[in-house]
């Protein structure tokens, strides 16, 4: 006899920090919520890690005892160009270092102590409305109902998901990160161009540094697919790079890579599904917080939520009002970093774009300022 799926108010597909944050202020609003996330806590993923500090009091109000984990805490930066020139610059509102192995985890366990099914090792295969009121989520461990499904599911869109008019005209990127140890300042975070691509390294806990980043395809195609020899031939041309490079104590046997990145914004409801972090738009690091803006998208939709559950809104009222919600909050911030990405990772540009920024601290700090949002 086929049993009834168990049903749940609200399930989130993906637990990184926008997925795993969400399901903390539904449960911590009495919603029954369960998470989906395909891959088992901890581990790693390729992110730069640093978090601007406009999500500091957010995660403490989640519950998550930022202040004792002993974090580095980031108030400097230097970017650099292929050619040698470092502009440095204070980062006033700054921000904090953690790894992903530690923060999705810890995430995690405070869902988890909050009331939230959390399934790891667990895909989502595909969504199906039944009817207004129920979803069938079917997973690589038996199908699920729920009467209102987000996905947070990261840059990746899964092929239930998939709007068969998504435009692939954006540049595709690798994303490579190692855990380093190095002698570098705690409270700094640099950012290295190379002809392409770019390359940050600040602390995040227990002395360990992050050093990721992101450079073409093409460049990797070019260096015949092996990622030694891209960093060889094409990030070492930048000094700062080279002396990182060959200093660094190296604590992964292998970097983590990821492939088919690209940015750009998506939508915020899509196959009957609410979207956040980077499954709603991404940024490219250089010119935003992902992580920062997926938390604060959870905040969003969270509210809303909380509202529609209490039967105060409309599910059509809540769809249109996260939308405007996520516009007003992320689309300059949006715009702003396309601008931004066209100025880096070109040799000459970006030398000189460093070189001007250097005699006018003020349009620096605008320009960081677009970068990191208020605290909330
Ligand atoms: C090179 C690089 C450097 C970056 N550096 C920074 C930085 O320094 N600071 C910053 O703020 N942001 C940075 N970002 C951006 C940041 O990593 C993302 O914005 C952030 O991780 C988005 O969080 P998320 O929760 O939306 O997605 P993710 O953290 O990607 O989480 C999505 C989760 O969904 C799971 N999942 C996917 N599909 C399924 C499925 N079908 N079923 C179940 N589970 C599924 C995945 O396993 C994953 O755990 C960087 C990004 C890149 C590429």
């Amino acid at each position: 006899m086929e049993t009834s799926p168990e049903n749940y108010s609200c399930a989130v597909i993906g637990g990184g920090v926008a997925g795993l944050s969400l399901a903390i202020q539904l449960a911590d609003a009495g919603i029954k919520t369960i998470v989906f996330e395909k891959n088992t806590y901890p581990f790693h993923k390729v992110c730069g890690e640093y978090i601007s500090m406009e999500s500091w009091n957010f995660l403490i109000e989640l519950g998550l005892p930022l202040a004792e984990m002993n974090l580095p805490m980031i108030h400097e930066v230097g970017i650099s160009s292929e050619k040698g020139f470092m502009l440095h610059a204070p980062l006033v509102s700054g921000g904090f270092g953690i790894s992903r192995f530690t923060l999705d985890k810890e995430l995690c366990v405070l869902a988890r102590q909050k009331g939230v099914t959390i399934l790891e090792n667990c895909k989502v295969e595909d969504v199906k409305q039944q009817s207004d009121r129920i979803t069938l989520i079917k997973t690589a461990q038996g199908t699920y109902a729920a009467q209102i499904v987000c996905g947070s599911y990261g840059k990746y869109t899964p092929s239930f998901a998939r709007n068969t008019q998504e435009l692939k005209k954006n540049i595709n990127y690798i994303g490579v990160k190692y855990h380093i140890k190095i002698n570098f300042p705690d409270n700094k975070i640099e950012l290295h161009n190379f002809e392409g691509g770019y390359c940050g390294i600040s602390k995040v806990e227990a002395g360990v540094y992050c050093l990721c980043y992101l450079a073409t395809s093409d460049q990797l195609k070019l260096a015949g697919n092996n990622i030694k020899k891209l960093e060889e031939k094409v990030l070492h041309k930048n000094p700062f790079l080279k002396k990182i490079f060959t200093e660094a104590e190296f604590l992964f046997e292998e970097p983590i890579v990821i492939s088919n990145v690209t940015f750009h914004k998506k939508s915020t409801y899509e196959n009957g599904i609410f979207l956040l972090g980077d499954a709603a738009g991404s940024i490219t690091p250089l010119c935003g917080n992902g992580m920062s803006m997926g938390l604060r998208a959870s905040n969003i939709l969270a509210q809303l939520l909380v509202s529609f559950f209490k039967e105060d809104v409309s599910k059509e009222a809540l769809i249109h009002a996260y939308a405007l919600a996520w516009n007003d909050q992320f689309k300059l911030r949006i715009q702003a970093g396309y601008y931004l990405q066209s100025l880096f990772g070109k040799k000459n540009t970006t030398h000189l774009v460093l070189k001007a920024l250097n005699k006018m601290p003020g349009v620096t700090q605008k320009i960081i300022g677009l970068t990191h949002g208020k605290s909330f």
